[in-house]
């Protein structure tokens, strides 16, 4: 009678590659003609391919797929994907990924204000990858002195958080000390503008290198889920850059729930930190201003809500814009420098909300607001009571 074991030896690994990769081994103890297959390392490429999307071993020392597997993706292929470091208020976004011989850690950081167009600032983590010998080696890239020992823990069963502790700190260290370190940073933070710095700045500057230091050896990570593409809506959902005033530029991840759009902050400040729901908009009322409507602050709040909602407007369809006299805008200037114009037309604009605070989260409010869509990679947000208008630009860079 024929049977499994009588199938072609490369069946049958055809067969088993289908299995997951933790019930091989399994499957390998089952029988000689089993283990023979199991160790082909086809199966163990398909695993590496279907299980985490590396399909190449270009760049690592050991190249096996079994090893691969074994040794990498089966305790690490978790951290592949983006996640949010709770540092504080700050939050952050660090994205993981298979680069040329190991899994690198980045984080990206919002660029300097207030150029919104400008990618985010990128700067590695830690880095898992194979020795020489086929052991697996955990470095934290942090610091002025090189790599060094780092581990890295699962939080949870769903595999959801993680931990990371630097086992040598003193590596952060700068030879000038403390000062050295804050003029760097600095140095970093600001890149090479000119703005003259306000006391007020200067404080929440040096209050997010202290909050940031005490970060930078243990650390816990989330995993963000960013939104699938949609149909019918005025901009597609995704990371964006935004304008937060003396915060500097901050990232939201815009989303969608029923008939409003949500912006939520994945970094922060002290005032609203990092996951609050920064801004909202209701798409069901959508608006239509004149120019007339637009031209002072005071004019346009003595607008009727009744009088500009058009609830037959079609998605897109361009209509007047104009900054209200009195009203401060902040990284227009780098949009305008983009498109080579000056915005005077707007494709959505619909009544929304902002989350206010003063310092430490406390007496938080939600302060009326125009979310006005210009395009499919720019939104505003008009703080009708802060007289000021936050630009929320695209974030181009790809992770997937
Ligand atoms: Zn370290």
């Amino acid at each position: 009678m024929a049977t499994i074991l009588s199938l072609p030896p490369e069946l049958l690994t055809y067969l088993l590659s289908f299995l997951p990769g933790v019930d091989l081994p399994r499957a390998a103890s089952v029988c000689k003609q089993f283990n023979e297959s199991v160790a082909v390392d086809l199966v163990w490429q398909k695993r590496c391919n279907v299980e985490y999307g590396v399909d190449k071993l270009e760049g690592w020392r050991k190249p096996t797929f079994r090893d691969m597997y074994a040794k990498i993706l089966h305790p690490y292929g978790y951290l592949l994907g983006l996640w949010q470091p709770e540092i504080g208020p700050y939050g952050g976004l660090v994205y993981i990924e298979v680069v040329y011989g190991s899994i690198l850690a980045t984080l990206y950081q919002p660029p300097c204000d207030p150029n919104v167009t400008a990618p985010l600032r990128k700067k590695a983590c830690f880095s898992i990858t194979l020795t020489e010998d086929g052991r697996t080696e955990l470095r934290c890239l942090k610091g002025p002195k090189g790599p060094h020992k780092c581990v890295i823990t699962s939080q949870d069963d769903m595999k959801e958080s993680f931990c990371a502790k630097c086992c040598k700190p003193d590596k952060h260290r700068h030879e000038g000390g403390r000062t050295e370190e804050l003029q760097a940073w600095l140095e970093e933070e600001l890149g090479n503008s000119e703005e003259f710095l306000h006391d007020h700045i200067q404080e929440l500057l040096l209050m997010k290198f202290m909050i940031k230091s005490q970060y930078e050896t243990v650390c816990l990570y989330k995993r963000i889920h960013l939104p699938e593409p949609m149909h019918n809506v005025p901009i597609q959902p995704g990371l964006f850059k935004g304008t937060y005033g003396s915060h500097g530029v901050e990232v939201v991840n815009l989303t969608y729930q029923d008939m409003q759009i949500l912006g939520t902050k994945v970094t922060g400040d002290p005032n609203v930190p990092a996951c609050q729901l920064s801004i909202e908009a209701d798409l069901s009322e959508p608006l239509r201003l004149s120019l007339e409507q637009q031209q002072t602050l005071a004019i346009l709040e003595l607008v009727d809500k009744e009088d500009v909602i058009v609830r037959d407007q079609g998605l897109g369809e361009e209509q007047p814009f104009k900054l209200p006299h009195g009203v401060s805008d902040r990284g227009m200037n780098h949009i305008q420098d983009r498109i080579h114009k000056t915005i005077t037309t707007c494709r959505a604009r619909y009544f929304g909300t902002g989350l206010i605070a003063s310092h430490g989260f406390m007496n938080s409010s939600r302060t009326p607001g125009h979310l006005i869509v210009f395009s499919e990679d720019v939104f505003g947000f008009l703080w009708l009571e802060l007289r000021s208008l936050s630009i929320y630009s695209r974030v181009h860079e790809k992770f997937v």
